[in-house]
């Protein structure tokens, strides 16, 4: 089946991918992400339900739209996730379906997901040792990453990616323990460049660790080539330390930027259409939606208004919307 090639935007990229937030809650709280108190969650009924979901995804794969990912908040925490899973799967066009998550359900969700037709799962691990898990987190709910990460590769979830937002005097001394488990085990794991997004009371840019001094920590471990990058692979950057089954990736919003590339927009929990992560570029699609209107006309007016880049940079922590409520 020849599917329709996807739309563009007004610098001609593709775009094909949608990450889909579920929910702007979370069973964390990591301190580079939401704030400990003072969170506004939006009222239940502003938010989209799986079946208004599964329409916007239906609607939206006639244009090109092929790969989608589930996040939030947290999306594990909505109630019964692998029915939404399983709906999406059955909408015409999509080829891939993934999932962000902080892993603490994957060993009990892992094999529903996995029979609903989730392709794959990235999974935020900060720390390998207990105590910073929770200082980090700021929640004591026993989470160990390399458990619930192998949970979704018996599951058949497979390529797992690790998240690691890399903060200096916090985590960063973990970058060689996370190199030498890719070299057993078969996980992507991801250095990301700390972001500054939403309301980081306790970090600031000292905090925020360059790809090249994430790497050079990496090459102390063992001699490092650059590899091709898994299935699905987005913005990062892949190296391979020598004789590892598992790859090293860096994410370098702040560094280097992507946008050129960018091939993805955003559908927020309340049914908001964004085109780039920063600033306000958002359509209503959920009143439209409800309405019994057609969402084609507002999806390529948006494309046609996507930014060409972010101006991170030029911005000042705590400016911006948390990720956890645009659907990291
Ligand atoms: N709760 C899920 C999780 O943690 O993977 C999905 C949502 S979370 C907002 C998505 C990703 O955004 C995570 O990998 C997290 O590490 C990343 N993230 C959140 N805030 C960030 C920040 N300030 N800088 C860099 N990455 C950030
Ligand atoms: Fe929750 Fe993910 Fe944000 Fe951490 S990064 S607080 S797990 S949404």
């Amino acid at each position: 089946m020849t599917h329709a090639p996807a739309l563009q935007d007004q610098f001609g990229r593709s775009i094909e991918y949608l990450r889909i937030s579920v929910t702007d809650r979370c069973n964390f709280r990591c301190q580079y992400c939401m704030p400990l108190e003072g969170m506004q969650w939006l009222p239940k009924k502003d938010i989209l339900s799986y079946e208004e979901i599964v329409a916007v995804v239906a609607q939206l794969a006639p244009l090109g739209l092929r790969r989608l990912r589930i996040t939030g908040g947290e999306p594990t925490i909505r109630p019964d996730l692998p029915s939404l899973i399983r709906q999406l799967r059955a909408v015409e066009g999509i080829e891939d379906i993934a999932l962000s998550t902080n892993g603490v359900k994957l060993p009990e969700l892992a094999p529903a997901l996995a029979e609903a037709g989730l392709d794959r799962v990235n999974m935020s691990a900060d720390s390998l040792r207990p105590e910073r898990i929770i200082a980090i987190a700021r929640r004591n709910l026993g989470f160990n990453p390399v458990t619930a990460a192998m949970a979704a590769v018996r599951a058949g979830l497979s390529p797992i990616k690790f998240n690691v937002v890399v903060m200096r005097g916090i985590n960063d001394d973990e970058v060689e323990d996370f190199a030498r488990l890719t070299i057993d085990h078969p996980f992507h794991v991801r250095f990301i460049e700390l972001m500054p997004v939403g309301d980081l009371r306790e970090l600031t840019w000292e905090h925020v660790v360059p790809s090249e001094e994430v790497l050079a920590r990496v090459a102390t471990v063992g001699p490092i080539e650059a590899v091709e990058g898994p299935r699905g692979n987005g913005p990062a950057k892949y190296y391979r330390v020598a004789g590892g089954v598992g790859t090293i990736g860096v994410i370098t919003p702040m560094s280097h930027t992507y946008c050129g590339s960018c091939n993805r927009v955003r559908l927020t929990a309340d049914g908001r259409l964004r085109t780039c992560l920063y600033g306000d570029h958002e359509v209503n699609l959920r009143d439209p939606l409800r309405a019994g209107e057609p969402l084609e006309p507002l999806f390529r007016q948006a494309l046609a208004d996507k930014p060409k880049e972010h101006n991170l940079l030029q911005m000042k922590v705590g400016g911006l919307r948390a990720l956890s409520q645009v659907g990291g």
